[in-house]
């Protein structure tokens, strides 16, 4: 009998598997796949971390524990898992992007510097932005390294005795008065809690909350800049998102991945609803054509010669917002899900907060934005 079983060892049941252990649980921790694959929603060399969060002012808190949590985790894993380049919002004064970014930084008095086009342009000259186009500029902001992340947390759980498995597909899970129990393709295991992170098998693992996740397929492009990648190096190129004037975000990050590597561009949304079993691994030549028009005006050496491409999945909610929470019918069951394509900047913290829920009931983290209760379809 384990004290947790962690349903999920990506992003965030790694990071789940590690608090707990660190804590004294007896942790077993199952995936379908090996660890730090790239089936799901944590690989591609890196994710954007930032703090003056456009989504939501709620969120600044946690990404301030989550950036102690990165640090502490390099330190204890020796792994290269987040690079400071600085940031750019870029967009329309009124855009999202850029409103919302300066309402979480006046919120929470963060550092941040408001450029013009001109500006923009002397300090960062890859970027082309239009004459009505300003930027909020963030010294703090960067990227992590997805894989590197979901690994350092794996070693540091598995040191910390927790038995992990791994090509082990969990079937289905119960859960009583007594404690929990979980079937796999390979045998039948008991607990006294289960914390379920299953990625974009939400819709599967977790129908009984009855919320709509709309798995969204998601396409990552690197490419070879003209000019050779000197310009793109981290130390002098910032990460950014840049919002057309039709809403439209696409965002990226310097070279990141080496010599060799290209830099990588993406947008963020507007990606074909899918299922892990339907997605389209393919990526076709017009999604590279319409990548490249969306940046050519925009950071005109960034589309050049095409490198290669990688899909990944978003689990999203209606409003965008996370699913963390205490299972609402089974006391003993915590879920972390529907991280709706912008999750991975808090793996170590919702890492942290599950560890919270599981053994204690509780979190002194602010998770208000994310009960399923404000999702769930009524039935009728
Ligand atoms: C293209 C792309 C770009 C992104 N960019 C950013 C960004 O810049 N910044 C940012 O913060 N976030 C970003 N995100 C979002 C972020 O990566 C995700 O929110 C995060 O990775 C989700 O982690 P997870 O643990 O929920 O899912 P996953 O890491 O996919 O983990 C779910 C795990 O559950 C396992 N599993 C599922 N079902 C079972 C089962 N039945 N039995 C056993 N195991 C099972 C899966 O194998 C998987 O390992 C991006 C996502 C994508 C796809």
């Amino acid at each position: 009998m384990y004290d947790v079983i962690v349903i999920g060892l990506g992003g965030m049941g790694s990071a789940a598997a590690y608090h707990l252990a660190a804590r004294g649980s007896r942790v077993l921790g199952l995936d379908r796949f090996g660890p730090a694959h790239s089936n799901g929603s944590s690989h591609g060399g890196s994710r954007i971390i930032r703090q003056s969060y456009f989504e939501d002012p709620a969120y600044v808190p946690l990404l301030l524990r989550s950036y102690e949590l990165f640090d502490k985790l390099a330190n204890d894993s020796g792994r290269d898992v987040l690079t400071v380049t600085g940031g750019v919002m870029i967009g329309r004064p009124d855009c999202l992007t850029v409103a919302g970014s300066k309402l979480s930084a006046e919120t929470w008095n963060l550092p941040h510097e408001m450029l013009d086009a001109m500006e923009i342009r002397r300090r960062f000259p890859t970027l082309t932005p239009a004459a009505d186009e300003v930027a909020l500029y963030e010294q703090k902001a960067g990227f992590v390294r997805p894989e590197a992340t979901v690994g350092a947390h794996l070693d540091l759980a598995d040191k910390a005795g927790a038995e992990l498995h791994y090509h082990e597909p969990v079937l289905d899970w119960t859960s009583t008065a007594t404690g929990v129990r979980v079937r796999t393709a390979a045998g039948e295991y008991t607990a006294a809690k289960l914390v379920i992170c299953p990625g974009a098998w939400a819709p599967r693992l977790l129908a009984d909350l009855g919320i709509p996740f709309v798995i969204e397929r998601q396409v990552q492009y690197w490419f070879n800049p003209t000019g050779g990648l000197a310009p793109f190096q981290p130390e002098v190129h910032p990460i950014y998102i840049w919002e057309a004037a039709d809403g439209i975000q696409a965002y990226g990050f310097p070279a990141s991945d080496g010599p060799d590597g290209g830099a990588k561009v993406a947008f963020f949304r507007g990606g074909q609803t899918c299922t892990p079993e339907t997605i389209d691994r393919t990526v076709h030549p017009h999604e590279i054509e319409a990548m490249r028009r969306q940046m050519l005006p925009r950071i005109p050496s960034l589309p050049g010669e095409f490198q290669r491409a990688a899909t990944c999945m978003y689990t999203n909610t209606a409003d965008e917002h996370f699913v963390i929470a205490t299972h609402p019918a089974h006391e003993r069951v915590t879920v972390a899900c529907g991280f709706s394509g912008h999750g991975f900047k808090f793996v170590p913290v919702v890492g942290e907060i599950l560890a919270d829920l599981a053994l204690t009931g509780t979190t002194a983290h602010p998770i208000d934005l994310f009960r399923p209760e404000r999702l769930a379809e009524v039935t009728p």
